[in-house]
């Protein structure tokens, strides 16, 4: 196991080291091409590499497999890469023409710097490199990007080339399928696509506009979600999208959270504040009456809407927003349930992530960070408690120093979807430190005051970044459960059509979700345009199937089923429906 690890970490290291050794062979090149490039930097990145260029002209996608041809060369010559120690004053000669290397050669406090040449390449590097070019196995440039120097807008605009390595072609190969299918999954292209949502700048950016279908995969989300709850001793809760700033000054918010706010709004002399969090509401719903020890555990959940602020460079389809519903909940509890709880809380998140077909995940407990409130001893209470918890549940996980939120440690489960990439997902957050604020008490055995301890948790996220989630999961083939349209009825010719309304006003009984295609063009036509629109079934009418009162089945992989009488498709949908659970 070790041995393995060592092992997985050495190999890692070499490809990191290979990758940046990568960037120097592409700047190499793009010299060759550009005698009078400039150059910015060129570091590996978690896939690959990247350097910054200030050239002439705009670079074109042919460049890319000039420069790419000419790197191969470099590869093919296998020339060594070398190290020179130089004093600053003989960096500053060698590098006279290259001002961005001036300026890093300025900012550098040592007196000897390092260069690395490999050919008639000279590179200001720290290192280290891979012994000769020839090492770089499989390398593929990728892409173009303005990027400034040194993400400064003010400074000059530069050209980014972004590329790849791998140790072997293969390993390029899966690599490079893997980008091409995560491209074709984009869920901000497949939801125009499918027509599920849509955000527009000129309503503000980061808000979500969910069309029919979306909207419909969304309340099927939702209504599961719901039951799973009340089976779980959850009652379910509503409040207001706007408070009193002062309840945010005395949850601690204004003073720790600020920054990711909307401002304040002035009314009648009294300011108001769009809710980033919907825990103080809860509280004083909690606060409303005298609670006893008995009463305990309180599990509220609420689908709450919150509006929090995020810089437009950072905001991405449906994934970073700035108004999002988070599938939220808070356990009001007595220290010695807490445990018992955060357990519970983690199984239902791992349930509920099973439902949607992700078996992978990765969880990290994340602790104190630096702005925080409370005192360390609590702190360290409820990190210890976490730790029990997963340690309860086998479940392995990982410490994520100083990633908790302000009021205290927290798990967060990260999920893999189809392509293994990780999406943030459900959360679990301890907290001692809001009942604190709001004075939030039980009348314990004793008949005297106690303080109540928070959970704060979602199962999913938010319904916003989840959906966004599940659109790439599933590469908008929707299981029948959430599929908006479950099954397309296509007559083959107007003189199938009466019998095509049989069989809808059939199904649509059963509550199954299904449209008739009744225009009248081609039936191959019908078929691609369900197979697009990604419908689980498309059920084909004509003579013989009237005749024999059947139905003949096609699924949207192109696998056709033998013509069957409607009851028998309808047992398999439903039970497909029920089960959450394709047959294949
Ligand atoms: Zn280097
Ligand atoms: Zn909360």
């Amino acid at each position: 196991m070790a041995d393995k690890e060592t092992k997985d970490a050495k190999k890692a290291e070499h490809l990191e080291v290979m990758r940046h050794s990568a960037s120097h062979i592409m700047a190499e090149a793009v010299s060759s091409l550009f005698p009078d490039v400039k150059f910015g930097i060129g570091p590996a990145t978690a896939d690959g590499f990247y350097y910054d260029f200030d050239l002439p002209r705009t670079l074109t996608p042919d460049d890319l497999s000039t420069i790419e041809a000419s790197m191969q060369k470099i590869i093919a010559s296998n020339l060594p890469f070398a190290r020179e120690e130089v004093e600053k004053k003989t960096a500053r000669k060698i590098f006279s023409a290259q001002p961005y290397k001036l300026e890093l050669i300025d900012e550098l406090p040592d007196k000897t710097l390092t260069i690395y040449r490999q050919g008639s390449f000279v590179d200001l590097c720290r290192g280290p490199h891979i012994a000769s070019t020839g090492e770089v196995k499989a390398v593929k440039l990728l892409s173009i990007a303005g990027a400034y120097w040194k993400g400064d807008e003010r400074r000059p605009m530069l050209q980014r080339i972004y590329g790849t390595a791998f140790e072997t072609k293969e390993e390029l190969d899966k690599y490079l399928y893997r980008l091409a299918e995560a491209a074709k999954r984009d869920h901000r292209k497949l939801g125009k696509a499918l027509d599920l949502f849509s955000l527009h700048e000129e309503a503000g950016s980061g808000l979500v506009y969910w069309h029919p279908k979306g909207a419909l995969i969304r309340h099927n989300i939702e209504d599961f979600w719901k039951k799973e709850h009340f089976k779980r001793g959850y009652d379910m809760v509503y409040t207001p999208h706007v408070a009193k700033l002062d309840l945010w000054k005395t949850s601690g918010h204004l003073e720790f959270y600020r920054d990711a706010m909307y401002a304040s709004m002035e009314m009648e002399g009294q300011d108001y504040q769009v809710k980033p969090m919907n825990c103080p509401g809860h509280i004083l719903m909690y606060k409303s009456q005298l609670r006893s020890y008995r009463q305990l555990p309180l599990r509220w959940a609420e689908l709450g809407t919150v509006y929090r602020w995020e810089r437009s460079g950072v905001l991405h389809g449906l994934t970073r927003v700035r108004g999002f519903t988070q599938d939220d909940a808070h356990i009001f509890c007595r220290p010695d349930q807490l445990e018992d709880e955060v357990v519970g809380v983690v199984e239902f998140a791992l349930f509920m992530l099973k439902t949607f077909g992700f078996n992978e995940y990765d969880v990290k407990l994340s602790t104190r960070p630096d702005k925080y409130a409370g005192t360390l001893e609590v702190w360290e209470q409820a990190t210890e408690m976490l730790k029990r918890a997963l340690a309860r549940l086998k479940i392995p996980y990982e410490i994520d120093p100083g990633e908790g939120v302000f009021y205290g440690p927290k798990i967060d489960i990260a999920l893999k979807d189809s392509l293994g990439r990780t999406w943030q997902g459900p959360t679990t957050q301890v907290d001692f430190n809001l009942p604190e604020r709001f004075d939030v008490n039980y009348i314990g055995e004793d008949g005297l005051e106690h303080r109540v301890v928070m959970v704060h948790r979602t199962v999913l996220g938010s319904m916003e970044r989840f959906f966004g989630c599940l659109i790439e999961h599933y590469s908008g083939a929707f299981p029948v459960w959430l599929a908006p349209v479950q099954a397309v009825i296509i007559p083959i010719a107007d003189q199938h059509l009466d019998y095509a309304r049989q069989v809808a006003t059939e199904l649509k009984k059963e509550e199954i979700r299904v449209e008739l295609n009744e225009r009248s063009e081609r039936m191959n036509l019908k078929i691609r345009e369900a197979q697009l629109q990604k419908i689980p079934y498309m059920l084909i009418v004509g003579d013989e199937e009237i005749a024999s009162s059947t139905v003949s089945v096609r699924m949207r992989n192109g696998k056709t089923l033998k013509a069957q009488p409607l009851a028998q498709f309808k047992d398999r949908i439903k039970k497909e429906a029920e089960t959450k659970t394709e047959i294949v």
